[in-house]
């Protein structure tokens, strides 16, 4: 009897000039960028604190504080991994994950597969084990003005060995 765990996540972050923008690992060319202390890379911080949640372990605030100079900068797939690592020490893997990346600009179609193969390496799965869909705020509020995007996952696990 497979043991299961879902998990959701949600983030934002400011668009602004001058910075590069990464999501889903993946850098897409665009006048403007995401403003964090890491790469601000938002759909890679949803799953992960997708993946956190699924087993009750907090948020990526927690493992990678603001504050720390440690992470200023930092490539979110390698935070990514971590958690990752976290999963597999409690003997769970990703069975699937489904994610909405919301942004007004720049289109994100033609980027999703390299989003899917880059996620994928860094959490052992396959592309087709995790979807990723684009779409926009309408106009709407400060999403649809362009002054952020934001990301949703939602993420499934299966314990893959009883020995924790
Ligand atoms: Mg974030």
């Amino acid at each position: 009897m497979p043991v299961m765990r879902i998990g959701n996540g949600y983030d934002i972050h400011r668009l602004v000039p001058g910075r590069t923008l990464i999501i889903g690992g993946v850098t897409i060319p665009y006048e403007r960028g995401l403003l964090g202390h890491s790469d601000a890379d938002v759909l890679t911080h949803a799953i992960m604190d997708a993946l956190l949640g699924a087993l009750a372990l907090g948020d990526i605030g927690h493992y990678f504080p603001p504050t720390d100079p440690a992470w200023r900068g930092a490539d979110s797939l390698v935070l990514l991994a971590q958690v990752n690592k976290l999963l597999m020490e409690r003997g769970y893997q990703v069975s699937n994950l489904d994610s909405v990346i919301v942004a007004e600009a720049p289109r994100m179609k033609p980027h999703l597969p390299a989003m899917q193969l880059k996620l994928g390496q860094v959490l052992g799965i396959a592309p087709d084990q995790i979807g990723i869909k684009a779409t926009t705020q309408e106009g709407l509020g400060p999403i649809g003005q362009g002054e952020a995007i934001c990301a949703y996952a939602v993420v499934l696990l299966e314990k893959c060995s009883m020995d924790n």
